[in-house]
């Protein structure tokens, strides 16, 4: 096992994971975050449909890229997601949790939104990237961001777009034995 993750095993027997924090991938500081009035009852899965990240340069680049492009060319208040994660399982921040996103019209109010970095129309996503996710799905439960009965959806599921691409879609049913197994 990773040594940063070693250290971050919770009391509780999760297994947890760092995330990356705004700051540290020089987010635009942004005044309006509308809260969630209660627990998520669903987690919607996205790509970015960008270049594959496999080097904290290569995410915090697209980080950047896509915060610019949600505010200046979507008018959103901020980076659409909750979080994102890059091919090498690193989870960085983007609203957080707790906070209405902007990445599934209808659902904005009651999901979680995570975006994967990459096309995942031809790329697969690593098994680094569905752990991650793993751990942090399991720590939004454990603090009850998430609730226990959430479900997991493709943005597909909810809208007509390709997203979050057939390779990534296909991978959810991993994600999903993997939260079973250790959750
Ligand atoms: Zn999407």
């Amino acid at each position: 096992m990773h040594e940063r993750e070693r250290d971050m095993t919770g009391a509780a027997g999760y297994s947890t994971v760092t995330v990356i924090p705004r700051s540290a991938w020089k987010a635009v500081d942004v005044q309006t975050r509308e809260r969630l009035h209660e627990a998520a009852d669903k987690l919607i899965i996205h790509h970015t449909a960008l270049w594959s990240c496999w080097s904290r340069t290569q995410s915090i680049a697209q980080l950047i890229h896509i915060q610019q492009a949600h505010i200046h060319e979507r008018s959103f208040a901020d980076i659409g997601y909750n979080f994102l994660v890059d091919q090498a399982g690193v989870v960085y921040e983007g609203r957080g949790w707790g906070i209405v996103g902007a990445h599934a019209k209808t659902h904005n109010h009651t999901s979680v939104g995570v975006a994967f970095m990459g096309n995942f129309n031809d790329e697969a996503p690593s098994l680094q990237a569905l752990s991650s996710l793993c751990a942090l799905i399991q720590h939004g439960v454990a603090k009850g961001y998430l609730q226990p009965d959430f479900v997991i959806l493709g943005h597909r599921d909810v809208a007509d777009t390709q997203c979050p691409g057939e390779k990534l879609y296909s991978s959810l049913h991993t994600l999903k034995t993997l939260i079973n197994h250790t959750s």
